[in-house]
This record gives structure tokens, C-alpha cells and sequence, in this order.
């Protein structure tokens, strides 16, 4: 037997087909509580898209521990045999909440561990790197990534305007014009933690720990041209490919790897070990497996579990801590705003946000406040509220710093410059075929209405990245300037259009 419909007051109700009316013709009463209700509701079902990483989907799972670890972190996640809830979300970064899963674009991949000492938040993409290294730039890239304020469209001058302009950039790039900037599915794709975090041991040692979730289906990964058919046939292909395949049974997993520094290497290694746009070559850092997180729950509400979900990286449990990278720093800050500005100050007590544990702060009221607070409402009391344990000074992470306060770029490391690792990745890691695609993805996407003052600039850029990619990335463009061969004029979908809005 169906259950009763009722209103959200829980008063059952005569129809979920009728208004209330003056005989059948109508007028409408305004006594029909429950038609006003439900309007009102619709009217209000849609809260403002993330900012960026507005589309995306996820699941629930497991988090297993295989390996022991715990000589560099006392993290009870890490401990030997420890299982853990996760939640993740995986996403696009630049297009909104109805753009398609295939563009091609960096994959958020967030992950939140229900820990039994509070949520651990490991907030990372498909990519070791980012494509800037210090926070002030964020806004003005997500902006050059986003739309223009004319004619609100994409536009690829702009992306390579910001991009020619900030050098740093060309490792990220590198990697997403590449054959990874488009996975085939959420579930064939590795996600990085991407910063440097640190670990904590149970002697108060301290390292430097970047987090390598490997995929366990294999990376696998779609053409542009895939891609492209892709986007049109199924917009939502990557959410629909997880859902159905956990719906199977068929549950995706990855194995969690850390790269370990010890704390003193920091000063004099090669590459500023902190620096966003830099990865630790293995050969120095090797992985180290720590366990393995599977997939195994959709959500059954995707507003309430996975639009409302809300990922931090501030949220580091005992034994685990931040690190001097600036962004990471400044997103311990912007990321719990975006949630008290997008779903309110009191974001932590949506079931899919609250910790597993029990929560004893001092905050207090706000909007949409619904757990109950108890007195005192002050600290120090004497009337036997929460007290802090002055033994945790260590958690969150604390690092030697002083000088004076400075606006200025990271002191260089003996082998810091912006080309260098994206060069290696061009020469060492990809093959012929895929350096073929490479030059020919971004061609494509050049020839999308990029100006010649930018174009000229982009072609230096990949000079710098490698000779000979550049050559090969020059010529492509020069001999299909001109070319009426649509696909050369189409490739790089999304901003196609606005080659058409400024000629
Ligand atoms: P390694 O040869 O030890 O590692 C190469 C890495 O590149 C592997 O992790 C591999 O990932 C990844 N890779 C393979 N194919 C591609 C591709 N088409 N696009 C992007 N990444 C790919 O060398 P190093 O550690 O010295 O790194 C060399 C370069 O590899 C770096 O400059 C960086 O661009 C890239 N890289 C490095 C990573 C690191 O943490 N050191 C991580 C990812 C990329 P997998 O084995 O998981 O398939």
C-alpha cells in the first residue's frame, strides 16, 4: 500500500490533481493551503550553483586501509584495518550545472572521509597540478575560463589571453590539452590530492604527504572527437555511467598512494615542494599504497546528498594538517564561505555535511540552525561545557615561518621555472601518438576564435614548453588558418560560437 500524500506539515490531502475552486470553473481560493505550498516550494527548489564546479554527481562508499602507514601519520583513518564511510563528488570546473560531462576540462574529485575523529576533506582534481600557484589569481582565472560579459559566451581568446599571461600555467595546460584533459568516465580517471598536505605521527614527527588516488578500472579516456559526439548524444554521460554501474553492483575502486617528504627536505629540494603548478617526480618520492576507496551507494536525493554536499579543505583530522602552499591556504578560507554563502551559515548540520561523531562547538543560531544548543553558550564557563585539549596543538599542521610581510612570488628552488616539468611530460611521458594529439588538440582549440596577438603569444608559450611541439603547434594552425574544413573551424567545442559573435 502507497503511503498518503500530505503536506510538508505532515496533513494528509484530498488531491494531487485538483485546486481548490468555486464550483469546477473556478475562481481559486486562497484557503488552498497546499496548492500555495507547493508553488511556493518550486518557486524556491533551485539554490545557486557552485561556483565553480557546478556540475557534477557522486556516490557513497568505503575507505579500507591495507598498508601500515602509521610511522607517519596518527590519523585513526590511516591506522591498519581501519574502514571508513567516504562520500565523493566529482565534477567539470568551468561549464554550469547543465553543461555537458565531456568538455574538456580538469575533473574536481572530492572526497570526504567520515572519520571517527571528525571529517577529513580531500578536496582534489583529476591532475597533480593547478594552473596558478597563487590565490589572488583564482578569481580572475575562473572568470577567463567562465563566460564573457557581452555576449555571455566562452571564448577561447580570453582562456588563452589569461593563460599566455601566466606562464606558470603551462604545466596544467600541457596536461589538459593532452589525452587526460577528457576522461571516458568519472570512473577511469585518477584523483590527486594535488597539494603537498602534512602528516603528523604519534611522537609529533612531522612530513610532507601528497595524496594519489589511482583509478582500479584503468585510466581510460575519450578523443576530441568523441568527445564532441558525446556531448551532444548524452550531456550527462559520466553521472549516468556511475549511477548505472553502482546500480549494477559493478562498484568503481581506486587505491589511495602518498608521496612522503620528510619535513626537512622541504628547504632544499629541487622544486618547491608547495608549489601547485609542480609535481614530485616519483623517482624521488615514490608512492606508497595506503588502502582503497570503493564506490558501493548512490544517493537517493541528489539535492540533499550531493548538491548540498560541501567539501573543505580545512577539514583536517588529528594527524593530518595543511602546508605552506598558498592556494591551499587561501582555500582553507574561500571554500567554507562559498558554503555559508550558497547554503547558509549552518551548512555542517545537512546530514550529508555532519560529522560522524559527536559535535560540542560554541556556535551558535544562525538560519536553518537545527540541531539544538545547549547551555553554556560561553567559554570558559564553569558550568561544565566542551573544553578544548591543549595536548592537540599540533593538529591542523604548524611550519617554521618568519620574515617580513612581502607581496611576492615563492623563493626559487634550484630547479623552479614554469616549462620545465611540462616539457618532461611532452617528451618522457607521452607517446608519439599521443604528442600527435596533443599538438592537434590544441590547434583546434587555438583556431576558436583566439586573435592573432594571443595566438602569437600562445605560440611562444609552447616554444617554451618544447621546441619542437611548438614548431608542429605553429604550423597546424598556419596551414588551417584560412581552411574552410568545418571540423578545423569546430574543433574545440564549447566556445565555437563566439568566433562568430566578434567577426
Ligand atoms: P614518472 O614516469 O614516474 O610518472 C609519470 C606519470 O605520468 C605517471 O604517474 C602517469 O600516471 C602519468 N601519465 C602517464 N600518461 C599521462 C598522460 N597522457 N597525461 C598525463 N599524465 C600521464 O615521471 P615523473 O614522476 O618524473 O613525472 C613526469 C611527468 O609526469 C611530470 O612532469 C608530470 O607532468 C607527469 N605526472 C607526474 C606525476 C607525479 O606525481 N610525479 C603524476 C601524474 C603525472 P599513471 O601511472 O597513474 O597512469
Amino acid at each position: 500500500m502507497t503511503d498518503p500524500t500530505t503536506n510538508d506539515a505532515g496533513i494528509p490531502v484530498a488531491s494531487d490533481e485538483h485546486s481548490l475552486t468555486v464550483g469546477p470553473d473556478g475562481p481559486l481560493l486562497l484557503q488552498d493551503h497546499y496548492l500555495i505550498e507547493q508553488m511556493a516550494n518550486f518557486n524556491r527548489e533551485r539554490i545557486p550553483e557552485r561556483q565553480p564546479h557546478a556540475k557534477g554527481g557522486g556516490a557513497f562508499g568505503k575507505f579500507q586501509v591495507t598498508q601500515d602507514l602509521s610511522e607517519f601519520t596518527r590519523a585513526a583513518v590511516f591506522a591498519p584495518g581501519e574502514q571508513t564511510e567516504v562520500l565523493i563528488r566529482f565534477s567539470t570546473v568551468a561549464g554550469e550545472r547543465g553543461s555537458p560531462d565531456t568538455w574538456r576540462d580538469p575533473r574536481g574529485f572530492a572526497v570526504k572521509f567520515y572519520t571517527r575523529d571528525g571529517n577529513l576533506d580531500i578536496v582534489g582534481n583529476n591532475t597533480p597540478v593547478f594552473f596558478i600557484r597563487d590565490p589572488l589569481k583564482f578569481q580572475h582565472f575562473i572568470r577567463s575560463q567562465k563566460r564573457r560579459a557581452d555576449n555571455n559566451l566562452r571564448d577561447h581568446d580570453m582562456q588563452w589571453d589569461f593563460w599566455t599571461l601566466s606562464p606558470e600555467s603551462a604545466h596544467q595546460v600541457t596536461w589538459l590539452m593532452g589525452d587526460r584533459g577528457i576522461p571516458r568516465t568519472w570512473r577511469h580517471m585518477n584523483g590527486y590530492g594535488s597539494h603537498t598536505y602534512m602528516w603528523i605521527n604519534a611522537r609529533g614527527e612531522r612530513f610532507w604527504v601528497k595524496y594519489h588516488f589511482k583509478t582500479d578500472q584503468g585510466v581510460e579516456t575519450f578523443t576530441q572527437d568523441e568527445a564532441d559526439q558525446m556531448a551532444s548524444a548524452d550531456t550527462d554521460y559520466h553521472q549516468r555511467d556511475l549511477f548505472e554501474h553502482i546500480a549494477a553492483g559493478e562498484f568503481p575502486s581506486w587505491t589511495l598512494h602518498v608521496q612522503i617528504m620528510p619535513y626537512e627536505d622541504a628547504r632544499a629540494y629541487r622544486f618547491n615542494p608547495f608549489d601547485l603548478t609542480k609535481v614530485w617526480p616519483h623517482r624521488d618520492y615514490p608512492l606508497r599504497e595506503v588502502g582503497r576507496m570503493t564506490l558501493d551507494r548512490n544517493v537517493t536525493d541528489y539535492h540533499t546528498e550531493m548538491e548540498q554536499a560541501a567539501f573543505e579543505p580545512n577539514n583536517t583530522v588529528a594527524g593530518t594538517g595543511l602546508s605552506p602552499d598558498k592556494m591551499l591556504l587561501a582555500r582553507g578560507f574561500s571554500y567554507s564561505d562559498a558554503h555559508r554563502a550558497r547554503l547558509g551559515v549552518n551548512y555542517k548540520q545537512i546530514p550529508v555535511n555532519s560529522a560522524k561523531v559527536e559535535v560540542h562547538s560554541y556556535s551558535k543560531d544562525g538560519a536553518m540552525r537545527v540541531q539544538n544548543v545547549k547551555d553554556p553558550v560561553y567559554a570558559p564557563n564553569s558550568y561544565g561545557g566542551p573544553q578544548a585539549n591543549p595536548a592537540l596543538t599540533d593538529d591542523g599542521g604548524k611550519w617554521h615561518s618568519d620574515g617580513e610581510m612581502v607581496r611576492a612570488a615563492y623563493t626559487l628552488h634550484a630547479e623552479d621555472d614554469d616549462w620545465g616539468q611540462a616539457g618532461t611530460l611532452v617528451r618522457e611521458v607521452l607517446s608519439d601518438e599521443q604528442r600527435a594529439r596533443l599538438v592537434d588538440n590544441i590547434v583546434g582549440h587555438l583556431l576558436n576564435g583566439v586573435s592573432e596577438a594571443v595566438l602569437t603569444r600562445a605560440f611562444e608559450y609552447w616554444h617554451n614548453v618544447d621546441k619542437t611541439l611548438g614548431d608542429r603547434v605553429e604550423a597546424g594552425v598556419r596551414a588551417k588558418q584560412g581552411s574552410k574544413d568545418p571540423k578545423a573551424a569546430a574543433q574545440g567545442n564549447p566556445a565555437r560560437s563566439s568566433m562568430q559573435a566578434k567577426a
